[in-house]
């Protein structure tokens, strides 16, 4: 095969970045699990793994921790993540360009990646002074009844290779701010970065002064190390993001404990194209969702469901941008389009294609850009498809882009409907009965409904997650804080009598 894009060497630029990051040289040198650039497809470290028993003892020193961590004052534990938020601030170009390095994604999405951190690190720190309960009003004379939030317990976060660094925030920040260590088992793809996020909240936790020691750890290691924090019953609440074939086998060993959930899991998202929609906007939004982080968001856009009135104007257009978006080298500018993270989801992507080809799908896009090895750069696949069939309803965790036709409002949201993911959705229209039909009861079903925007970038002010088979899990704004404590109702008699409720009698 011809390679067609070209690029440089990440080698020589990894040991000065982690340097500067604070990660020690031996940590990244000399362990059993190879880490290799999806840029270039080297091998750019060794980390060492952690033994599956050895878990047990991390979580026990997480679990020492909380006892004291939670008796802290909440805005003095907001002072900490306020910190870890300077950190993050002064490092946004190292780690940003690390989380390039090691998930290939853009790096102007890479600082994204850190920036989205800081901004919930602003948030839980406004979140440590908001941890409200309500007052709610009695039946019962000269009584008062209210509820109180309580710090939890250890945190147990399982995340995915995509944002090897920001899922683990949207959980960290808010976990510390209401008293819960973190115990964090990142990808296995993406251990650098992981260790660079560590090494900057340790930095955070000096300065803070008294911090207890183990309120952050990091543990290396692929199923077997995710397994045991799963299991271990000090840990209350395990926040998984991944495929949902992770979430299927974690959710029933976690409900078999009765431990707390929080599952984000694959999305199978989609955008219907009205015909009254601005299809400038449309497409622009269309080809970020659908083409950028070369297809790996868990909200990328994967079908595409338009009006028969519009469908050549606008395919015609995305075939186009399609054929000519860039694809190469994430470090440079001009690129949109990096490579996937390894030579199994090519494998996968392929695969996709041929049964979309085999159910009558015609594709334009999908060649291979690069030699085997040297990283899996793809050009983005559009492919048209004449109905919803086996292969659409999957998430193929790559940059094709199913587009199918609609004629009727009704069937568009059907179609739409009609695969067992429910992470994010949008639709293009000036109508504002299709607008808020779409966003209405009987509308779109996921946990994300946009209008005139794409399914991905997401903001953090919002609760992000989505429903079906994505799991049902929210994290990151609204009011997502409270997952992570547990609730109190009290009930407290200032008066000299004993009224029982729903009018009670038990007269001795
Ligand atoms: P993955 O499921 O292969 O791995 C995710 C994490 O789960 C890894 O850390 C892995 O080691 C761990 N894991 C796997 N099996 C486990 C088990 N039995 N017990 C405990 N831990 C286990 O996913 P991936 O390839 O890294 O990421 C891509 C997937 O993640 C896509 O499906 C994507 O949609 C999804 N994702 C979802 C969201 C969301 O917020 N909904 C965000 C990012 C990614």
């Amino acid at each position: 095969m011809n390679a067609q894009v070209h690029i440089r060497s990440v080698a020589a630029e990894i040991g000065p970045l982690l340097q500067r990051l604070g990660v020690r040289p031996q940590a990244v040198s000399e362990g059993d699990l190879a880490v290799t650039s999806p840029v270039s497809g080297e091998r750019i470290a060794q980390v060492k793994t952690m033994p599956a028993d050895e878990v047990g003892t991390r979580i026990e020193r997480a679990h020492e921790t909380f006892l004291e961590w939670r008796k802290v004052p909440a805005p003095r534990r907001g002072e900490l993540v306020r910190l870890f938020g300077n950190e993050l601030r002064a490092a946004k170009a190292d780690l940003g360009r690390l989380v390039t390095l090691e998930t290939g994604k853009i790096l102007s999405e890479g600082l994204g990646e850190v920036q989205e951190m800081i901004d919930i690190c602003d948030f839980a720190v406004g979140l440590s002074r908001q941890l409200y309960g309500l007052t709610m009003a009695t039946e019962r004379a000269e009584h008062r009844m209210m509820e109180t939030w309580h710090p939890l317990g250890v945190v147990g976060v399982i995340s995915a290779f995509n944002f090897p660094v920001a899922v683990w925030s949207w959980n960290a920040a808010l976990a510390l701010v209401c008293g819960d260590p973190v115990v964090w088992k990142p990808s296995e793809k993406t251990p650098l970065t992981a260790l660079a996020v560590q090494s900057l909240f340790e930095r955070a936790a000096t300065q803070f002064g008294g911090a207890p020691e183990a309120l952050s750890q990091v543990l290396i290691g692929g199923r077997e190390v995710g397994e045991a924090l799963v299991d271990h019953p000090k840990v209350p609440l395990v926040s998984a993001t991944g495929s949902t074939a992770m979430g299927r086998q974690v959710a029933p060993r976690l409900a078999a404990r009765f431990a707390r959930t929080l599952l984000e899991l694959g999305g199978n998202n989609a955008a219907i194209v009205c015909p009254s929609a601005d299809l400038e906007l449309a497409l622009r939004a269309i080809a970020f969702a659908a083409m950028g982080t070369a297809g790996q968001r868990c909200t990328t856009l994967r079908r595409l469901i338009v009006h028969e009135s519009v469908y050549n104007a606008l395919v015609d257009r995305l075939k186009s941008a399609y054929t000519s978006v860039r694809v190469g080298d994430p470090r440079e500018s001009g690129t949109l389009v990096g490579p996937l993270i390894d030579e199994a989801a090519y494998a996968r992507m392929e695969r996709a294609l041929n049964a979309a080809k085999a159910a009558g799908g015609v594709v334009t896009g999908g060649e291979r850009l690069s030699a085997p090895g040297a990283g899996a750069y793809v050009r983005p696949a559009l492919v048209e498809m004449p109905q919803q069939t086996d292969i659409v309803r999957e998430e193929t965790f790559a940059p094709i882009l199913y587009v199918l036709r609609y004629r009727e409002f009704e069937d568009a949201l059907r179609i739409h409907n009609d695969v067992p993911q429910g992470l994010s959705s949008s639709i293009f229209t000036r109508d504002l009965r299709e607008a808020e039909r779409f966003l209405a009861v009987d509308g779109s079903d996921c946990g994300i409904a946009n209008v005139n925007i794409g399914p991905s970038g997401a903001e953090i002010g919002g609760a992000f997650g989505g429903e079906k088979a994505t799991g049902g899990g929210r994290e990151a704004g609204s009011d997502c804080w409270k997952t992570y404590m547990r609730r109190a109702t009290n009930t407290i008699n200032y008066g000299n009598t004993l009224p029982l409720a729903q009018g009670v009698r038990f007269d001795l």
